[in-house]
């Protein structure tokens, strides 16, 4: 296993065959590139056009174990180390993996498509949580009080949590792990994580990046697989696990908190998004079409994050369609990692089938498609900028996350009623305010029902801040301070002297 993975000079000139080349395609398990106990592998596929860029071993449940084994054994070693030892591993992944930005971002290109701009802006932030946690890991956030009484000493301590299984999708191959991995690690956590099978490379790359950084053996273990749900369900039924920490799908997170029940094991879930966009009359044009554009296109739509519904007021309404469009339409769609891309493929033929079906499902409710509308044909799995205006409530794409790069475009008159309108979904997890006038957006932004906010602006993930979501959105926080909190015991000892 290349020790140095994406130190390599010609990077520039790889296709995605020879960039996944260059990344680990076996497992990380108690340090050591193991071949897994089965002799399978899986396929991982470069959705730009279809073709197989690498195998990766396929872990069974007796993988799944041996990498909780892993992790337990390393755990007291890993806890007994220093905030400051820990904190300075953390800053060696964030600059070690700064150092290797580009390898990782045409990686990510490779086995996901997004367009090469996406993916670097994605490594930057993915490193960020490395930084952020290095620098959290020392802040000691405990307590000493006089009780009530004034009989004793309440003392609040923050012990690590144990074994973490953290698992991740497709989507963010990178940033999803850091923004688990990094918090886990920071707190003295130990962990497995199981990356989506779409994009195990990016993770198995940082894994090696992460042991030449100098985290131990068995701190951070690796575990590709087809068969997540046998893994998994494995792992959580392992009395040495004591965290889950998921990101992905509503209806995966809530088998994972059934599962996770049994043994009681604190979870944190970051689970899917129906994200309103709202845009106000009094609203600067340009400054919500250029949101809109972030909200809507990072990632080409693949986001839980990304803008699902855009309410739009009537005075503003036309004038926004046009630009919109205007913009959608000139961007560059292609393969992610040809100079100029601005939009890659999706992930797959169904991520593509479904935003065919919202679409279908969408013009004949009514509305209109201003631009794109039909799959581009392949090989690849294209679809193109889409707008589509006057959208009719009860429309599949203004209830399902489109996970594409179609902006559902819809008017209303009033704030009362697109505050009704924004929070008419079982999701919460993010929504977008676009208005000149301070007052009404931050009233608007304390009624709208989701974790967070963007108040005129498209984007609001940051690693020093709280990440996550209401309702059926999600449990618990990543990012900032609080990310950290997910990974520790809260220990109180009553004390008197
Ligand atoms: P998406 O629809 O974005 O692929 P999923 O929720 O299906 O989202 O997948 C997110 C992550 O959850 C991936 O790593 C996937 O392999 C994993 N996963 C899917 N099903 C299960 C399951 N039953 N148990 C555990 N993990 C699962």
């Amino acid at each position: 296993m290349p020790k140095t993975v994406g130190l390599e000079s010609s990077i520039e000139a790889e296709s995605a065959l020879e960039l996944a080349s260059r990344a680990p395609n076996t497992m990380l398990i108690d340090g050591d590139w193991s071949g897994g106990t089965n002799s399978n592998w899986f396929d991982v596929i470069d959705p730009a056009d279809g073709s197989k860029i690498a195998s990766v071993v396929n872990g069974t449940q007796d993988d799944g174990l041996r990498a909780v084994a892993a992790a337990a054994s390393a755990a007291e070693g890993w806890k007994a180390k220093s905030p400051r030892q820990r904190s300075d591993i953390l800053m060696r992944c964030f600059h070690l993996m700064t150092e290797r930005a580009e390898f990782l971002a045409r990686l990510i290109t490779a086995e996901n498509g997004k367009a090469l701009p996406d993916a670097r802006g994605e490594v930057s932030y993915a490193a960020e949580f490395f930084r952020w946690y290095a620098e959290e890991s020392p802040r000691d956030f405990s307590e000493l009080a006089i009780a009530p009484s004034g009989a004793n000493r309440i003392v609040v301590q923050h012990q690590p949590i144990g074994v973490a299984v953290l698992i991740t999708p497709w989507n963010f191959p990178a940033a999803m792990a850091t923004r688990k991995i990094a918090p886990a690690l920071a707190a003295g956590c130990t962990c497995i994580l199981k990356p989506a099978a779409e994009t195990p490379l990016t993770a198995l790359a940082i894994g090696a990046i992460m042991l030449e950084a100098g985290v131990p053996a068995g701190v951070v273990n690796i575990v590709t697989t087809t068969s997540a749900g046998e893994v998994v369900n494995a792992m959580l039924h392992d009395p040495r696990v004591r965290k889950l920490s998921f990101t992905g799908s509503t209806g995966v997170g809530k088998i994972l908190l059934k599962e996770a029940a049994d043994q009681v094991i604190s979870s944190s879930m970051e689970l899917g998004g129906n994200a309103p966009f709202i845009v106000f009359d009094d609203a600067d044009l340009e400054s919500a079409v250029a949101g809109a554009m972030v909200a809507k296109m990072r990632n080409g739509g693949e986001a839980c994050t990304a803008a699902n519904r855009f309410y739009v007021q009537r005075g503003i309404y036309d004038a926004f369609v046009q630009r919109l469009t205007d913009e959608m339409s000139a961007l560059k769609v292609g393969r992610g990692l040809d100079a100029g891309i601005q939009l890659g493929p999706l992930i797959t033929p169904a991520a593509v089938a479904k935003v065919e079906r919202l679409v279908l499902d969408a013009v004949n409710r009514g509305a209109k498609i201003v631009t794109g509308g039909t799959k581009i044909a392949g090989p690849g799995y294209f679809y193109p900028p889409t707008v589509l205006s006057e959208v009719v409530p009860g429309s599949d794409i203004l209830n399902e996350e489109i996970f594409g790069p179609v902006a559902a475009i819809i008017p209303f008159e009033t704030q009362e009623e697109v505050i009704a309108l924004a929070n008419n979904t079982e999701y919460g997890l993010v929504s977008y305010i676009y208005s000149a006038d301070h007052k009404r957006a931050f009233f608007v932004a304390g009624e709208i029902e989701s974790g967070m906010v963007g108040v005129n602006r498209g984007i609001v993930s940051d690693a020093a801040a709280p990440f996550g979501g209401m309702k059926q959105s999600g449990l618990g926080r990543e990012g900032g301070r609080h990310g950290m909190l997910e990974y520790v015991e809260m220990k109180y000892i009553a004390a008197s002297w």
